[in-house]
């Protein structure tokens, strides 16, 4: 992770290229004349909440936000006022990835905001991540925005710090560049919460050229559409190593369709983002997709997982927000009183705070 010293000296750099790039979008897409009804010039013509949130509700002017978080949120605001409340509830409502919205956060190379430059990435930190899911989570995209990108950020945390140079080269950038979408494999039926007594195995060929796992996966977000997976398997039997959490690898590998049985689980919210069980069986993984040392897999996915948790505070402080911003939207009526919308209004100020005081972790 980079230290917050090091992002403070990136800053001016930095807010120099955002500006452009979020000037550039600008320009690309009033002018644009996509098949995409989200981009037609009709389409723009007719916004009204979203364009107004991507300027009004997502203001830039609080003065806990470094320079660098400040710019970061006004390009990414941009982008979001593109997609408004109506894109939003057509993906819920037919159940459809919302692959625009993921293609313009790629567009940019956001999705590599904190992987490496010469993958694609910008170099910056988790202040500066925390930021840019809480603006998409607050511009009315909420969980399924977030949850369309969030996998990128962090997700693959683990291959920039233990992958070798080939695997962080053909790993992360079809990743940043949103050529290849990933998803991620750890928790499952039998084990929930209980990670170290994960079930699904991998065994090594005797030539040491493939792994064959068999298994298991719950709640695997993304998988209909991922072409990629980071999955976390057991390669020493629980009984066999000193620690639990010994004896587990990790593999980032194609979501082999021929090997692996996808099945979405129907579920109430968030339904433009699949959730699936994974059934596989005799999948062959070659071994030059195991990430770092075998048996290592646990405190490997610990590095992203630690970030994820910031994001996810970060994110749910941008869902929290929302209501009040959909509040400030309403024609005042008899229901809401000038002082209800006023501690509302409060309420929001609060929250926003509280999400851009994010500090940089260690
Ligand atoms: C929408 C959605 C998307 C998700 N996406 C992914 C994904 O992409 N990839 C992925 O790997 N996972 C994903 N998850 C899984 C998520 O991380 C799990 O739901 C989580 O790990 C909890 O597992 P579980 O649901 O089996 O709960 P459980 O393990 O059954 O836990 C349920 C509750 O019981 C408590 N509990 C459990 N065991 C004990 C105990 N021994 N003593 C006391 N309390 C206990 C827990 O604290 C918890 O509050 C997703 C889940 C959801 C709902």
């Amino acid at each position: 992770m980079q230290s917050y010293k090091s992002i403070s000296s990136h800053v001016r750099v930095v807010s120099q290229q955002f500006r452009t790039r979020s000037h550039g979008l600008q320009a690309t897409s009033t002018a644009r004349s996509c098949s995409s009804p989200w981009f037609s010039t009709s389409h723009l013509s007719q916004k009204r909440h979203a364009h107004a949130r991507g300027i009004e509700y997502l203001q830039n002017h609080d003065p806990d936000l470094t320079d660098s978080q400040r710019t970061v949120r006004e390009a990414i605001s941009k982008v979001c006022s593109h997609f408004d409340d109506q894109y939003w509830s057509t993906c819920e409502k037919d159940h459809r990835f919302p692959v625009e919205f993921q293609q313009a956060i790629a567009k940019d190379g956001w999705l590599g905001i904190c992987m490496p430059s010469e993958y694609g990435g910008s170099d910056l930190g988790i202040a500066e991540a925390a930021t840019m899911m809480q603006t998409i989570a607050e511009s009315g995209g909420a969980y399924a925005a977030c949850s369309s990108v969030h996998m990128n950020i962090f997700g693959l945390e683990p291959v920039r710090k233990f992958g070798t140079n080939d695997q962080r080269q053909r790993m992360l950038t079809p990743l940043i560049a949103g050529d290849e979408r990933a998803c991620f494999g750890v928790t499952e039926p039998n084990t929930g919460l209980d990670t170290l007594k994960l079930q699904s195995r991998a065994a090594k060929s005797s030539d040491g050229s493939y792994y064959t796992l068999s298994g298991s996966k719950i709640w695997t977000s993304t998988a209909q559409v991922a072409e990629k997976i980071l999955i976390l398997v057991r390669t020493t039997p629980l009984d066999q190593v000193k620690k639990r959490s010994q004896g587990l690898s990790l593999f980032y590998t194609d979501l082999n369709r021929d090997s692996v049985q996808v099945t979405e689980i129907p579920k109430m919210g968030r339904a433009a983002v699949d959730s699936n069980v994974l059934f596989f069986e005799d999948w062959k993984v070659p071994a030059s997709d195991l990430i770092g040392s075998e048996g290592d897999g646990f405190k490997q996915i610990m590095v992203g997982m630690n970030a994820e948790r910031v994001l996810i505070a970060a994110e749910a402080l941008g869902w929290a927000s929302l209501p009040s911003g959909a509040l400030r939207s309403m024609p005042l009526t008899d229901k809401f009183s000038d002082a209800q919308l006023a501690r509302t209004k409060q309420f929001n100020i609060r929250l926003r705070r509280a999400g851009c005081s994010w500090k940089q972790q260690d």
